[in-house]
C-alpha cells in the first residue's frame, strides 16, 4: 500500500507524535544504545529472537519508545501490555501464546504483576513453556505448551522493585539516566521540527534546563510554551517568551514545579530540614508514597537538592538556597 494513501489516525497518546522511529533518531542514553544495537545485530545475524530486555529509569525516560524501536529494528511485531493489566494468569497465556516467533512482548509497570501471573512468566522467559494446571482439586493435572521464542522486554522506575527471580530472567538489564541539557535541547529542536513550531535556540536552551531531565517533560512544556506563543506574540518561542511562560506554569529555573517546591517547603518549614520519612511526607502532601519515590524525588536527589538517608529525607544547603531561607541553627552538642 502507498504511505502517503493511508489516512493517518489522530494519536489519542500526545507523546505518539514526538516518538523517535529509530536508534539513530533516539537522543541521548549513549551507552544503552550502543548496548542495544550490539544485541540487536547479534540476534538478527542469529535468526533468533533477542535475549530478554529490563529498562529501569524513572517515568518519562525513553522505556516504551525504545522497546518500540528494538522491535522495529530487530524486524518483529510489537505487543503491549502492563503489570497491572494482567489480572489472570489466563491473561497472560493468552497473550502469550499469539505471539509470532521472534515478536517483542512490552509488559510496562513490570514490578506490578501479581504474583501469581509472576510464577506463570518464570517458565515462559526461560523455557519458553507455559504450564498451566486444567481442572480442579484431585483430578487437577499440569500441562505444558511451548512457546514460540520471543523476546520479554519489561519496563520499572526502580530495579530494586522487582523479585529477584524476575529480574535475574532479564539477560539485557539497561539502565536510563536523566538526560543533560544539551541532550535534551536537541529533544525539544527535533520535537519543534515535528510539531511545526517556530524556536529560536535561546527558546529551546529555556525550555530545556527547566524540563527536569526528562523528554516526557520537555514535549509537555513545548506544547504549553507555544500556545503561549500564539497568544503572546506572533508564535515563534524565543527565550523570553519560554521563561515568560514556564515562569507562569509555576516552573521555576532549575524546572522545579509546584509539587516539587510543596515537597521541599514541608521539609523546611515543618520538620526544619529532616530527617522526616517518606510516609509522613507522602501524607502530608497527599500523594502515594510510589509518586513521592519515582516521580518526586529523583530528580530532586539528581540536583543534589536532598538526600535519602537511613532516618529519612534530608535537605542540602543547596535546597535551603533555592527556596531562599536559611536552615535552622545546628543543634549544641
Ligand atoms: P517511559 O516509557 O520511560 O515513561 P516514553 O518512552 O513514553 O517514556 O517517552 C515519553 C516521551 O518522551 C515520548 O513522547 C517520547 O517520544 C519522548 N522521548 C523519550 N525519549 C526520547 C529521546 N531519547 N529522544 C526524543 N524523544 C524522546
Amino acid at each position: 500500500a502507498n504511505p502517503d494513501l493511508t489516512p493517518t489516525r489522530q494519536p489519542e497518546d500526545p507523546d505518539a507524535a514526538l516518538r523517535p522511529k529509530s536508534l539513530a533518531e533516539f537522543v541521548g542514553q549513549e551507552a544503552a544504545r550502543d548496548n542495544l544495537r550490539v544485541f540487536i545485530e547479534a540476534a538478527r545475524g542469529r535468526g533468533e529472537a533477542m535475549d530478554h530486555v529490563l529498562f529501569f529509569g524513572p517515568p518519562g525516560l525513553g522505556k516504551t519508545t525504545l522497546a518500540q524501536i528494538v522491535a522495529k529494528e530487530l524486524g518483529v511485531g510489537f505487543r503491549a501490555t502492563s503489570g497491572p493489566v494482567i489480572a489472570k494468569s489466563g491473561d497472560l497465556a493468552a497473550l502469550l501464546t499469539n505471539l509470532e516467533p521472534h515478536d517483542v512482548l512490552f509488559i510496562d509497570e513490570i514490578h506490578r504483576l501479581n504474583p501469581v501471573v509472576e510464577e506463570i512468566l518464570y517458565p515462559a522467559m526461560e523455557d519458553r513453556a507455559l504450564d498451566l494446571i486444567i481442572g480442579e482439586g484431585p483430578s487437577a493435572r499440569s500441562v505444558r505448551i511451548d512457546l514460540p521464542p520471543f523476546t520479554l522486554i519489561g519496563a520499572t522506575t526502580r530495579q530494586g522493585l522487582l523479585t529477584t527471580p524476575l529480574r535475574d530472567r532479564f539477560g539485557i538489564p539497561v539502565r536510563l539516566n536523566f538526560y543533560t541539557e544539551a541532550e535534551l535541547e536537541r529533544v525539544v529542536t527535533r520535537g519543534a521540527g515535528l510539531l511545526a513550531m517556530r524556536i529560536e535556540p535561546g527558546g529551546a536552551r529555556e525550555i530545556a534546563r527547566r524540563a527536569r531531565g526528562t523528554p516526557r517533560v520537555a514535549g509537555r512544556l513545548m506544547r504549553r510554551v507555544r500556545d503561549f506563543a500564539h497568544v503572546a506574540g506572533d508564535g515563534t518561542v524565543t527565550a523570553k517568551v519560554a521563561d515568560e511562560a514556564l515562569t507562569r506554569l509555576e516552573v521555576d529555573r532549575l524546572g522545579l514545579d509546584a509539587m516539587d517546591r510543596r515537597y521541599l517547603m514541608m521539609i523546611a518549614d515543618i520538620y526544619k530540614g529532616g530527617p522526616v520519612g517518606v510516609e509522613t511526607l507522602a501524607a502530608g502532601l497527599s500523594e502515594p508514597r510510589d509518586t513521592v519515590e519515582e516521580v518526586i524525588e529523583p530528580y530532586l536527589i539528581q540536583l543534589g537538592l536532598i538526600a535519602r538517608t537511613a532516618r529519612g529525607r534530608c535537605l542540602n544547603d543547596l535546597a535551603w538556597q533555592h527556596l531562599d531561607m536559611s536552615p535552622p541553627p545546628a543543634p549544641k552538642t
